[in-house]
């Protein structure tokens, strides 16, 4: 992968950035994604933002090999604490991330969200927790897609200003994706109900506590909401 020859998944990320917008990678490695946007001519303005000190300079190496330093700004920094307000960001994409990493970091700079009007979001695993942050923080889902790549899927969510009312399951499967239903959707639902199955046997080995009782019934309930939207 480089910025001219994109993984799937970052490309699907790219697919959903708006035009011109002024946009803002976080924890964005070598930024792949803000060089890719630059060159396809999608956008023109771009910071690219980085907690440690290997990827930043990554980025910064990668941005200078292409000669983008006119349009993409390298920022060492953690989260959104790289963004100004006077900066005018419009869109954020965070990708590659756990969902809960994802959610913290929205979480800890949401003073920094009021110029913001398009939250792209990559959640490598527990899309659940943007998700109930996205509900929390009256941002809503407009688009949602679901992709397979090298044996792996993952979860792109397009979040705009607005509020949002989503069930357990909703919140879980994610309320577009279930109505969906595509292949890769229903594969990714089929191997959580194996694994957890799996762990729910394991725990019916083990000698029954309170905290062993907690975690099936944890487990039965996901089960539950998920073999009703297979
Ligand atoms: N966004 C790229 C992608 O999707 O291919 C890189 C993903 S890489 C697995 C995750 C990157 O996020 C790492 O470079 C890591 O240093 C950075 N990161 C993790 N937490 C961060 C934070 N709080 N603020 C900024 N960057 C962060």
């Amino acid at each position: 992968m480089n910025a001219k020859n994109l993984s799937e998944r970052l490309k699907t990320v790219a697919s959903f950035v708006e035009e011109n917008t002024i946009l803002a990678d976080i924890g964005s490695d070598h930024a792949y994604l803000p060089c890719y946007l630059v060159h396809e001519g999608i956008i023109t303005q771009a910071i690219a933002g980085e907690v440690v000190k290997g990827p930043f300079e990554s980025a910064q190496k990668q941005v200078r090999n292409e000669g983008l330093e006119k349009q993409i700004e390298v920022r060492f920094g953690n989260g959104l604490d790289v963004i100004q307000l006077t900066d005018n960001v419009q869109t954020i994409t965070i990708a590659g991330m756990g969902g809960p990493l994802i959610a913290s970091i929205l979480e800890a700079g949401k003073e920094k969200l009021s110029t913001v009007e398009n939250l792209i979001l990559q959640p490598n695993v527990h899309a659940k927790s943007i998700r109930e942050w996205a509900q929390k923080e009256n941002w809503k889902i407009v688009n949602e897609t679901i992709l397979e790549e090298h044996d792996k899927i993952y979860e792109i969510l397009l979040l705009q200003k607005g509020q949002m009312e989503l069930t357990e399951q909703e919140l879980l499967v994610g309320p577009l994706l279930m109505k969906e239903k595509s292949s890769v959707f229903h594969k990714k639902w089929t191997n959580e109900l194996r694994e957890w199955q799996r762990i729910k046997d394991q725990l019916n080995k083990t000698t029954e506590s309170q905290e062993v009782q907690h975690k099936k019934e944890e487990l039965e309930g996901k089960i539950a909401l998920v073999k009703e939207v297979l």
